[in-house]
């Protein structure tokens, strides 16, 4: 059976953005049609400024909202990162495997780097050795494949690169993955900025709906989502960024593609009505389940738990057989 392994940072509320681009597929398909593994990675929460009870805080959200949004523990593996030693213990391979070259040519590196240093401040060291962890995540389960949204591909394509290198150098150890990007919502952008991707670390940002925003919340970041002087709907990524970004989560969220919606809807305030509708047809379900769930943290609690214990299992016999490959 294929095996599939994704991750989630606890940086900030989850977004509509997460969901589109990755929760909804991990529940809706790869719980199902894999042996499926789905890891809050809150050692990776820590690779910018942070605050320990907030990023506790936030990774149980993470685990709650994961199993809102229809994960289901029978199906699936759900876990915390830090709770599973073999991640930093395969990091550390990774490191060494890894060149100073292509960490430090990774975007989101390189964008981090840049925006931090306008403010006269530098980055945490693990930020530029961050996609050696991330590699760490995915080898260490043997996963065939990555289910991310496309913000995360260059970082996959790295860790192709590493273990098709560790296994050449020290004989066959990992399975290479490959990345699975959804074709709808790969990239739902910020609603006020459309030409950034929606981030949850942009906290209270009127250009991004979280998944626990109230319903009026919602409904009034879309309705005021920045667009252009055109009037009529068209879908054009390049000229008309704002529009095509509605168009695409409103099929992402009714399942109908963003051409044929963009000749449906007449102007641009009914677009964004109907993609408030949809956007709010999409969540309430996960809302109305989170609400429930936090009724009894214990449960969130022993689902977490059984997840590292199933974890444990796969990983350390594979990250075992690393260590022994490359001469430990
Ligand atoms: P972030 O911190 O940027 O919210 P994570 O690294 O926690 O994202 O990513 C969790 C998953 O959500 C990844 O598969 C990522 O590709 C996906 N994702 C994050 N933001 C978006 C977005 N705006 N559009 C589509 N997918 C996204």
């Amino acid at each position: 059976m294929t095996r599939v392994f994704s991750g989630i940072k606890p940086t900030g509320h989850l977004t509509l953005g997460n969901y589109l681009g990755a929760m909804r597929q991990w529940a809706a398909v790869d719980q199902h049609q894999a042996d499926a593994l789905f890891c809050i990675v809150d050692l990776h929460g820590m690779t910018v400024d942070h605050d320990p009870a907030r990023l506790r805080r936030l990774t149980r959200q993470a685990a709650t909202l994961l199993l809102a949004a229809g994960l289901d523990p029978e199906l699936c593996t759900v876990f915390v990162q830090s709770h599973v030693d073999e991640h930093t213990r395969l990091s550390y391979l990774m490191e060494c495997v890894a060149t100073d070259g292509e960490m430090r040519r990774m975007i989101q590196y390189k964008e981090k780097v840049a925006s931090e240093a306008v403010r006269g401040r530098s980055v945490r060291l693990s930020l530029l050795t961050y996609p050696a962890l991330m590699a760490a995540d995915i080898l260490a389960y043997g996963a065939d494949e990555v289910p991310v949204g496309d913000d995360q591909a260059q970082h996959v394509e790295l860790t192709r690169d590493l273990a098709v290198r560790f296994n050449q150098r020290y004989g066959h150890t990992f399975v290479v993955p490959k990345a699975t990007v959804p074709k709808v919502a790969a990239r739902v952008m910020n609603l006020q900025d459309p030409m950034s991707k929606m981030g949850k670390s942009d906290d209270s940002g009127p250009g991004v709906v979280y998944l626990l925003d109230e319903p009026e919340v919602i409904r009034k970041k879309i309705m005021r989502a920045v667009t252009d002087s055109g009037q009529e709907v068209v879908y054009d990524r390049e000229e008309r960024p704002g529009v095509a970004n509605l168009l695409e989560i409103l099929a992402a969220c009714t399942g109908g593609n963003p051409e044929s919606l963009a000749t449906v809807h007449d102007s641009y305030g009914a677009l964004k009505r109907a993609t408030a509708d949809a956007v709010l047809d999409v969540l309430g379900p996960v809302q109305a389940r989170h609400k429930e769930l936090c009724v009894d943290p214990g449960y969130v609690e022993e689902v977490l738990r059984h997840g590292a214990e199933k974890a444990r299992a796969i990983s350390r016999p594979i990250v075992d057989t690393a260590y022994r490959a490359i001469g430990l």
